[in-house]
């Protein structure tokens, strides 16, 4: 099929009975310079083991494959998954995984492993949860390529003390370091969207301190967060689980990292929040003993 096309898109859509769903984020690419740069970012080789999220109607799915990659597609709609089938029937290195990838990945990943690259055009209203998931259950590969919207690449590589700088940043920044990232014009898609994307291609951080408690490390950067108003002090001590773990007093644990309490969760950086966290743990450490 002719993936610049929305005339063939739209056929397509019509003949296999598929209603575009908003919450799907269903806007498909249409630009070849796009798709060459994509696959120029992911640059699959013959053998890898490529997770691709919402492959579609296989705009990006085609390529990898004639690469010569082996292909996990998680692909939530059931008319894209039908038409891939009956399209891709050739293709047996290509492996179609049903339902919503949140759900599905952990499964695919206890039975094949860590794949050696991720990549999709993420669906915008769930991309965030979704990358959440991978760096919270620790499926970090040595590459992902994502098609995302602009707000949410600026938040990834956002500094501390800047106005885009979140609990998010953290999370990502915690796992991911960015490689590359470019913006696409919402023409490159159809139907356009209503905001610009960002491609972003990024590779696993690495720190000299890990958390002790990576659990614990998660939630101290939400709760962190949880009120912009506040201070970090205020915030932690507004906390349940951080009053479990009080056996050191937050105020310690905020000075033990080099800040005062009347600093505010924005300008900490991973490191910091490492080294808050794990001061907490250590602690709680001391207390189990
Ligand atoms: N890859 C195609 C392309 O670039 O033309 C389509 C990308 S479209 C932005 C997002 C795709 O993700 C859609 O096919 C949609 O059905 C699928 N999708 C949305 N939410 C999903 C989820 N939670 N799990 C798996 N797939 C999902």
């Amino acid at each position: 099929m002719n993936y610049n096309s929305p005339s063939e898109i739209k056929s397509i859509l019509t003949s296999s009975n598929i209603a575009l769903k908003k919450r799907w984020g269903q806007n498909f690419l249409i630009s070849s310079a796009v798709r060459e740069k994509i696959i120029e970012l992911t640059t699959p080789r013959k053998g890898e083991l490529i997770w691709e999220i919402g492959p579609g109607l296989g705009a990006m799915t085609l390529p990898l494959l004639r690469s010569g990659a082996r292909v996990m597609a998680f692909e939530i709609d059931w008319g894209m998954i039908r038409f891939l089938e009956e399209h891709f029937k050739t293709y047996p290195e290509l492996r179609i995984i049903q339902g919503d990838v949140i759900k599905t990945w952990e499964s695919v990943y206890v039975e094949s492993g860590r794949p050696d690259k991720i990549m999709g055009n993420l669906p915008y209203s769930s991309a965030s949860v979704i990358i959440a998931s991978f760096i919270k259950k620790g499926c970090i590969p040595p590459a992902t390529v994502f098609t995302i919207q602009r707000e949410l690449a600026q938040r990834m590589a956002a500094s501390p003390g800047t106005k885009n700088y979140s609990s998010f940043s953290i999370l990502f920044q915690f796992a991911f370091s960015i490689a590359e990232k470019q913006d696409i014009q919402r023409g490159s898609f159809y139907p356009a969207p209503d905001v610009v994307s960002s491609l972003v291609k990024a590779v696993p951080a690495h720190y000299d301190t890990m958390p002790i408690d990576r659990e614990f490390f998660f939630h101290v950067i939400k709760i962190s967060f949880s009120s912009r108003r506040k201070t970090l002090l205020n915030n932690l001590l507004a906390d349940k689980k951080v009053k479990e773990y009080s056996v050191v007093d937050p105020k310690h644990a905020i000075e033990k990292i080099g800040f005062t309490p009347g600093t505010r969760a924005e300008e900490l950086r991973v490191e910091d929040f490492i080294g808050l966290s794990n001061s907490f743990s250590t602690a709680k450490g001391v207390v189990k003993e």
